[in-house]
């Protein structure tokens, strides 16, 4: 379970270890008082060096809860609006936009695929972006394979 703040990636960045812990975090999982519970890396886009990512546990499961950047789901280097942005390059275009690898665009659109298959059936023939957009808006990580 990954907890999200609203941290910008450059404000993770310019911070690194000297992160200022919000006080009064709730467990996601139980409600208990999230501590500090030191940092991992994580790699984004755009970012020349890893970002140190705050980690907390809580009090009272023991459970640890990661925190990612404001617009960025969990195990994705690339920002929610630029895997938008890239899949609706492709499919105005019918290419995909420079400046990342074609693969790993695909990959995007193979797990929107996926996601829509699973959420809304295999006849489901609407609009992808706005598959997207509802995937999203319903916590769905839209672009992603993993079910
Ligand atoms: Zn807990």
């Amino acid at each position: 379970m990954i907890l999200f703040l609203s941290v910008c990636v450059k404000s993770l960045i310019e911070l690194g270890r000297r992160y200022e812990w919000p006080k009064g975090q709730v467990c996601p999982h139980c409600g208990g008082r999230l501590w500090g519970h030191g940092f991992v890396s994580g790699w984004f886009d755009g970012c020349p060096q890893a970002v140190w990512l705050p980690r907390y546990r809580c009090s009272i499961c023991r459970k640890v809860v990661g925190v990612r950047p404001a617009g960025y789901w969990s195990r994705f280097q690339a920002s929610i609006a630029d895997i938008r942005e890239s899949l609706a390059h492709r499919l105005k275009c019918r290419r995909w936009p420079s400046g990342r690898s074609p693969s790993r665009q695909r990959h995007w659109l193979n797990g929107l695929k996926k996601q829509i298959q699973v959420r809304f059936g295999m006849g489901w023939e609407g609009d992808l972006l706005e598959a997207f957009d509802e995937l999203c808006k319903a916590g769905v990580r839209a672009a992603s394979r993993a079910v």
